[in-house]
């Protein structure tokens, strides 16, 4: 059993259905899967609210109430967006859950490219966010590309105490090097906090430094395409952006990053 999930027009539909009632009396195995959790409950099913619950029915609810009030306000805004969306600016942040793109800058959906991934790296061998790169620059000709890091990310932090091996360990191995390249500076800062975020700092630059490094970039310059690359930290204590003032705007700009 699966189920599929669609979005068009704003709602969110789930394409199968699980089991009728009638096929839930052969399930009385020990739940190995989210999708069997949701069956054995459905199969005790006096317990409505845990089934609601399991299927995420809250989230269903809120898609519907967040939709209608979107056309309340501009009933063809759904319509528009299907025909195209026309951002200006690529945002490359954190997956971290306390830092939604669109919500601290404002900015309603096809207004935003958005590309997040843990400690919001620009890594020059990742192809999934040189695709976003290239995508949003060669196709949806964004004006601006923001790397957005933020004060107290447990990527950053993780990088640096070696407590996680493997995978996330071996992604986050840029920021290893961004720390050795500036030890002198990071071991003169006696406070821990103030040290992690000065390499959240640090992080965000070199990731400007990456962004404008890529060929997508190069040439979108070299063919008089404007595209500005910005710096920006954010504060999960006071929900504020602070530009890092590390715009780059042509290829000689990376002369201003070469420390970075
Ligand atoms: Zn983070």
């Amino acid at each position: 059993m699966s189920s599929k999930w669609t979005y068009r027009h704003g709602l969110v539909t789930r394409a199968r259905f699980i089991p009728k009632r009638s096929d839930s009396h052969e399930l009385t195995m020990t739940p190995v899967s989210s999708q069997d959790v949701a069956r054995v409950a459905f199969h005790s099913h006096h317990n409505n609210w845990h089934y609601d619950l399991l299927m995420l029915d809250h989230l269903k609810a809120n898609n519907r109430v967040w939709a209608a009030r979107r056309v309340a306000a501009d009933a063809d805004f759904f319509k528009r967006l299907d025909r195209q969306q026309a951002p200006e600016y690529l945002w490359i942040g954190c997956s971290d859950s306390r830092v939604p793109a669109n919500e601290i800058v404002d900015l309603a959906p096809g207004e935003l490219f958005v590309h997040r991934n843990v400690a919001n790296l620009a890594p020059p061998q990742d192809a999934n966010y040189l695709s976003v790169l290239q995508y949003a620059v060669d196709a949806l000709k964004v004006k601006h590309v923001i790397v957005v890091g933020h004060y107290g990310c447990g990527g950053v932090s993780a990088a640096m105490s070696g407590t996680h091996l493997s995978l996330v360990e071996h992604w986050l191995f840029p920021i290893r090097e961004v720390a050795h390249l500036h030890r002198d500076e990071l071991e003169a800062i006696s406070d821990q906090h103030a040290r992690l975020n000065r390499l959240c700092e640090l992080n965000v630059i070199r990731q400007v430094k990456n962004v404008t490094s890529a060929l997508t970039v190069g040439d979108a310059w070299a063919r008089g395409q404007e595209l500005r690359i910005h710096g920006w930290i954010y504060s999960l204590g006071s929900g504020l952006v602070t530009d890092l003032e590390v715009t780059t705007e042509r290829p000689e700009d990376i002369a201003r990053l070469a420390s970075a």
